[in-house]
């Protein structure tokens, strides 16, 4: 498959790693908008929320964990960050491996547009 975040998850691409466990992993992004910038993306391929169903309960739980476990770990839990997921075209979204964006480390901007 041609994904660039399952070339990640096998290893053949590099990157910063900040958490991992059975079903998660998180990385730095490569393009920072803030001083922290972390993704943090379920190891199956799956292009998007829109494609997780019920039967993902225990994989929500873990990828909740590892969300929480990277904004303890680079501090922003004390401070304030933003969990983003960006699905479709309209959103941004470019690459089609599920990912949830941590973001923090400054003052963000409360528009969300
Ligand atoms: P999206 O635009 O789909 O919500 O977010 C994709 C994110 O993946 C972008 O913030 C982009 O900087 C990041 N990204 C794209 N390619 C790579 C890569 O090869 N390595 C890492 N660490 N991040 C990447
Ligand atoms: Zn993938």
């Amino acid at each position: 498959m041609d994904c660039i975040f399952c070339k990640i998850v096998a290893g053949t691409i590099p990157a910063k790693k900040v958490f991992e466990s059975d079903q998660v992993l998180a990385f730095e992004d490569i393009a920072k908008v803030a001083p922290v910038h972390v993704l943090v993306i379920p190891k199956r391929h799956i292009e998007s929320v829109l494609d997780l169903s019920p039967q993902d309960a225990e994989l929500l739980a873990a990828l909740q964990t590892g969300i929480t476990s990277v904004a303890q770990q680079t501090g922003v839990a004390g401070t304030g960050f933003r969990v983003v997921s960006n699905c479709g075209a309209s959103a941004g979204q470019s690459v089609f491996h599920l990912h949830y964006h941590v973001i923090g480390g400054r003052e963000l901007a409360l528009s969300l547009g």
